[in-house]
């Protein structure tokens, strides 16, 4: 038996410029039919059936980089530069209690807070991430999960000698596995990551015909040890060891050198930018506007909790728009609807997944989202696309759907016991360092 739905009785916005006050969306076996106007939209025999109660009909968003796990960490070590966050704070606590029991429960609940704030679809690269493969699926998320390449003990490969054997390992493990998961690489970065492991990635990742992404130009320091330590910024340092062209998401991009975001456009590598965790680092921000015109596809992430604090999408999405405006000085720069796509078909696109996310409409998976806009922050309302950057946040989410499946219902996560993650993940976290 087939499996129908039909979204109905609210506005949709199901892409830039497509707009109908009153729509809907029919989907078979997870896959969408029909998207438009609700008048003469056809109903799937035996559709269960969604009703939106006047709030508007999205797509699903897209997280185009984060670190799931790292919820655990979320507010450990605040206010603090990169290096000092990182060398200091997070890998001493990373060594101590990452594991793939912690970063399956932790999956579990940033998975949580994701669903309940709207997004369907996470990137998500670190360290034992069998964990996070059996907590997606099971939280019913869409996960490109990567697992991650770096150059000294990490969580669950204490011999970096066997980094790269066990990206293939998880690569295949979950291959074909749950049709919501798609598996990859991440190697950390150029400055956590020798030579010969940038290669071992680039050619693992072309072997397996896998995604590779790495974190990629954050710092000013990141760009200044490198150009100490290999006469070139770390762009140039890809691109002169011919591996850029391999590279399929750079995350961050913050410090690019001049002409470096052609040299990404013409590479086709796509950019996952993280204006949240980028600016409360005090690293700086990715001027998106001049990499969409240097013909880059950009996505957004929110990074890890550890960084950002929280995994909600719309807030990223008003800050890009936000910062555009403040660096050209335009209020014109990014506007409304190029600010939503950004977490569509932009991280669609870091994640190998146009085509299938990003949008509603015919051929897509369905993946939707029903945003409350009967709340008082959302009235009244003149422009839908407006409202969902400038004014909305991911507590007004109310319906969620994945892959044709009702994953949350008015407010309430209809995949897990959210409360008992939330006492495991503090029972933990009180181990970790006494948090309230
Ligand atoms: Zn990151």
């Amino acid at each position: 038996m087939p499996r129908g739905l039909l979204i109905t009785g609210g506005p949709l916005w199901a892409g830039p410029g497509q707009f109908w006050p009153d729509g809907a969306v029919a989907a078979v076996d997870g896959v969408i039919t029909y998207a438009g106007t609700a008048d003469g939209a056809p109903r799937p025999p035996q559709a269960e059936e969604i009703q939106a109660g006047g709030g508007l009909i999205m797509p699903g968003l897209v997280n185009a980089h984060c670190h799931g796990a790292m919820v655990l960490f979320r507010g450990l070590a605040d206010d603090l530069p990169l290096r000092v966050w990182l060398e200091e704070h997070i890998f001493p606590a990373e060594a101590r209690w990452v594991n793939e029991e912690m970063v399956e429960l932790c999956c579990r609940l940033a998975a949580a807070e994701m669903l309940l704030s709207g997004t369907t679809t996470v990137g998500d690269s670190y360290f034992c991430q069998d964990g996070a493969a059996k907590a997606y699926p099971q939280a019913g998320m869409r996960a490109v999960l990567l697992q991650g390449l770096i150059d000294f003990p990490a969580p669950g490969v204490p011999d970096p000698a066997h980094n790269l054997a066990a990206c293939r390992r998880f690569v295949q493990r979950w291959k074909g596995v749950n049709p919501l998961l798609t598996t990859g690489i991440f190697a950390h970065s150029t400055y956590t990551c020798a030579k010969d492991t940038l290669r071992g990635a680039a050619e693992l990742a072309t072997e397996l015909g896998c995604q590779w992404h790495t974190h990629l130009a954050e710092s000013a320091e990141e760009v200044e040890s490198s150009m100490k330590a290999n006469g070139v910024s770390p762009v140039a340092y890809l691109e002169n060891l011919g591996l850029l062209e391999r590279l399929d998401t750079a995350v961050h991009c913050v410090w690019l050198q001049p002409g470096e975001m052609e040299m990404l456009a013409r590479r086709g590598v796509a950019v996952a930018a993280c204006p949240g965790s980028n600016s409360k680092l005090g690293s700086g921000w990715a001027d998106i506007p001049d990499l969409l015109d240097a013909g880059c596809a950009v996505g957004l992430g929110t990074d890890g909790a550890a960084s950002n604090n929280n995994l909600d999408l719309f807030g990223e999405i008003g800050l890009a728009a936000r910062l555009a405006k403040v660096k050209t000085k335009d209020p014109a720069a990014l506007p409304a609807e190029a600010a939503l796509d950004l977490a569509l078909s932009g991280s669609a696109a870091c994640l190998g997944l146009t085509g299938v996310v990003g949008r509603l409409a015919s051929g897509y998976a369905c993946d939707a989202v029903v945003v409350d806009f009967s709340a008082p922050r959302l009235t009244p309302c003149f422009d839908a696309a407006s409202h969902l950057v400038y004014a909305a946040t991911g507590g007004n989410v109310r319906h969620v759907v994945v892959d044709g499946r009702q994953v949350v219902g008015d407010g309430t996560l209809l995949t897990m016991d959210v409360e008992e993650v939330m006492a495991k993940v503090r029972e933990l976290a009180a181990k970790v360092g006494g948090p309230l």
